[in-house]
């Protein structure tokens, strides 16, 4: 007799014995923290344990103020511990645009920043001796189709110069050079790019803060954070804590305890997947340098090798609305077999998501409103940025002058009407999944593919 359980995972295609947690965890396990009772008063209070909160604390604990973070959940279950664990210089609009919005001198100091978020987690994680497989591997950007790569060419003519070069172009004959694909186009390396774990690096953060003081309370949301003369109060299901100075750092996963940050964040959904271990030659064949890969759908796919070579870990968002990872899993496993053929019958063992924030803009913001500080909307790129921007955050919150930004003073957009729950979404995934679609299939009927 088949249980209604088998019936159920037929229906969805859900693989055998697959993990709904991220693959990382097999490595390092949520932290197993006690709950506490919060202190009564700290100088800075922290909503979020991620790495914009870590990275702050981290500072403000080194800097002498008693610092108090807080997780709704266990400490880094948000996405710093479910990412796919690329690095990259995540600023999204190109340098054209943000000078049209924002004048041609703070367009270049922007995307400045982009690289200085890269230099920097390179340089910290090597200065704190993080052990989070950290590795300047590069990463091939490819293009879905001709055109794509012709806009992809123009977009990076001018990066592609001296001994250095921040992009080196890739035309589709040398492709396999870098991809053991057909799929693309070609495509474009960022050869400073990296990959890390992304839970090894989390615990690495977390072990450093708490060494340097910081107290980090998990299991304990933080529901409401009211003025309280100079400072502010803070409560908790556990008890109240009065800080001079508040962060909130809980990016994809805002709630209405700062609704003016929540109408300015679009919380997306992102899907991954890791394979059931690989023959070490079919890895080698499939990414023969090593380096991450995404591509230049609307509807971006990102994936890589697990750092033990063993699998590959493969993302992207496939359904209009919100799924689960059951019925992500075989939707993404049909992806990468497109891509990689040679995929089609290999299992997948985890399938997991975590929730980003997209802002209305594509650029992170961070700042102060109304006295609190906030740092959020990495639009699906905050391994570099959000640490970048939670250390610049924590001194900030000391008082330094190093603690300002390029993003200092940007307008911060949202919608009319718009409160944080993005009902428009659904009808654009849809649209660009399918303008993805139509492109690549025309590109491929062309081809005689
Ligand atoms: C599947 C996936 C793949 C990704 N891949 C990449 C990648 O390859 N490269 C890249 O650069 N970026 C990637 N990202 C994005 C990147 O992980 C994030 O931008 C980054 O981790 C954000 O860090 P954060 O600290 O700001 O937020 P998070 O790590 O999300 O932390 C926010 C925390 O706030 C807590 N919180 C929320 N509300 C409260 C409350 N009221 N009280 C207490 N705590 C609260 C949550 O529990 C959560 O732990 C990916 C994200 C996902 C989901």
């Amino acid at each position: 007799m088949v249980s209604a359980a088998a019936v159920m995972a037929v229906e969805a295609d859900e693989p055998a014995g697959m993990k709904e947690t991220p693959l990382w965890w097999d490595d390092v396990p949520p932290p197993d923290i006690l709950r506490q009772e919060p202190p009564a008063t700290a100088d800075v209070a922290i909503v979020g344990s991620g790495y914009t909160g870590l990275n702050a604390a981290l500072e403000t604990a080194r800097g002498g103020r008693s610092t108090v973070v807080f997780d709704a959940e266990s400490a880094g279950w948000g996405c710093s511990s479910r990412n796919g664990g690329q690095v990259s210089t995540s600023i999204k609009p190109s340098l054209e645009a943000l000078a049209r919005r924002h004048g041609a001198e703070r367009a270049q100091a922007i995307h400045d920043e982009g690289a200085a978020s890269l230099a920097w987690i390179k340089d910290f994680i090597a200065r704190e001796k993080i052990d989070c497989d950290f590795r300047q591997c590069g990463r091939f950007h490819a293009a879905h189709t001709p055109q794509a790569y012709d806009t992809l060419m123009r977009k990076v003519a001018p990066l592609t110069k001296g001994d250095d070069p921040i992009a080196v172009a890739v035309p589709r004959s040398e492709q396999r050079r870098e991809l053991g694909s057909d799929h693309y186009y070609g495509g474009v390396v960022y050869p400073h790019h990296a990959v890390l774990h992304p839970a090894k690096y989390h615990k690495g953060l977390l072990d450093r803060a708490r060494q340097a003081g910081a107290q980090v309370i998990p299991h304990c949301p933080v529901l409401a954070i009211e003025r309280d003369g100079k400072g502010f109060r803070l409560t908790t299901p556990s008890g109240t804590t009065r800080a001079g100075q508040v962060l909130v750092a809980t990016n994809g996963y805002s709630s209405k305890l700062m609704p003016w940050l929540r109408r300015r964040l679009i919380p997306i959904g992102s899907y991954i997947i890791a394979t059931e271990p690989l023959e070490p030659a079919l890895v080698d064949h499939l990414f023969p340098t090593d380096r991450i890969a995404s591509d230049t759908c609307r509807v971006i796919y990102y994936y890589r090798a697990s750092p033990d070579r063993r699998r590959i870990v493969f993302g992207g968002r496939v359904s209009a609305s919100e799924t689960n990872p059951k019925i992500s899993a075989p939707r993404l496993q049909r992806e990468l077999a497109r891509r990689f053929p040679e995929l089609q019958a290999s299992g997948i063992s985890h399938s997991w998501l975590g929730t980003v924030a997209y802002c209305f803009d594509e650029l992170a913001h961070c700042g102060v409103h109304e006295g609190i500080h906030y740092s959020a909307g990495y639009c699906g790129s905050g391994v570099g940025m959000a640490s970048y921007l939670g250390m610049r955050t924590g001194q900030r919150l000391l008082g330094h002058a190093e603690g300002k930004t390029a993003f200092d003073g940007l307008p911060f957009p949202t919608r009319p009407l718009y409160n944080g729950t993005p009902w428009f979404l659904p009808a654009i995934v849809a649209l660009y999944r399918r303008l993805d679609e139509f492109e690549s299939s025309r590109a491929h009927a062309r081809d005689g593919d």
